[in-house]
């Protein structure tokens, strides 16, 4: 069942969301050869609860999830639990997956950083997973389906010749992480449902090198690529308002980043 959000709602989402995002600023200078993956997790851990709100990942499922982040580096594609004696190399991609719980309202949110000097292909995965994002976001209008975002996602990164993982996807958010419905990185243009105010989804392409198969780890979380080459992962929460589209994840210096992107969405008008 898709829960439609009041404009009320969509603030105090808002708000969760504002937190996550606050948690990139914080971990992204830390981010560096040397550093532990529970190092970040302890950064990510406390930018949270300073700000009065639950880390939602955190004890998160079965078995419960160790961390307040899930840090997956290079061949990780997502779920990977933080470790002390697990470090950050120089020419890694690191992920770094977020969520936070306020006031009963969630926000979740995912970038994958370059640690030193990384390989160009690697550079260009991240780079094209992150552009796959926008391509898709593109498609929130009035009058698409889901399919419309999902078939965008998919034909910018297939058209690098990277890989779409079909097991994993987005998903609503709300008063849970994870509602309804599911927001796929593939799909066909003109099916699925139709978009609607009050939808509030999270895209998050997860994108591989090369072939889209993975497993999953015997710790039972992190999911890794089958055939072990690289997965980067981008994520935002975004709001379908009355008056366009909004992503409710990004950080000040993000906003900057991506204003032409964010004119051309967030004052489209829907009703
Ligand atoms: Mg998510």
């Amino acid at each position: 069942m898709i829960v439609l959000k009041t404009e009320q709602e969509i603030a105090l989402i808002r708000e969760a969301c504002q937190i996550t995002a606050s948690i990139f600023a914080a971990v992204k200078p830390e981010i560096k050869a040397g550093v532990s993956t529970y190092e970040l997790d302890q950064i990510v851990y406390r930018t949270i609860v300073s700000q009065n709100a639950r880390p939602a990942f955190l004890n998160y499922g079965d078995p419960p999830f160790p961390g307040s982040a899930c840090i997956s580096i290079n061949e990780e594609v997502v779920h990977g639990i933080p470790r002390k004696n697990r470090y950050l190399k120089n020419g890694d991609i690191v992920s770094i997956d977020v969520g936070a719980e306020y006031n009963g309202y969630f926000g979740d949110a995912c970038r994958t950083f370059l640690v030193g000097d990384v390989r160009s292909e690697w550079q260009k995965l991240v780079e094209v997973t992150e552009q796959s994002f926008w391509k898709g976001i593109k498609q929130v209008k009035k009058g698409n389906r889901l399919g419309d975002i999902g078939h965008a996602v998919q034909t910018h990164c297939e058209k690098h010749g990277f890989g779409v993982i079909r097991d994993l996807t987005g998903h609503g958010i709300g008063a849970n992480l994870h509602e309804d419905p599911n927001l796929l990185n593939y799909g066909r243009a003109g099916r699925g449902l139709r978009l609607e105010v009050g939808m509030v989804m999270c895209l998050e392409p997860m994108i591989t090198e090369d072939s889209f198969h993975i497993q999953i780890l015997p710790d039972q979380w992190t999911i890794v690529t089958a055939d072990r080459k690289a997965a980067a992962h981008y994520e935002n929460t975004f709001a379908i308002t009355e008056k366009g589209v909004e992503i409710l994840t990004l950080t000040a210096g993000e906003r900057e980043q991506y204003a032409e992107q964010l004119s051309q969405i967030e004052n489209q008008g829907w009703a």
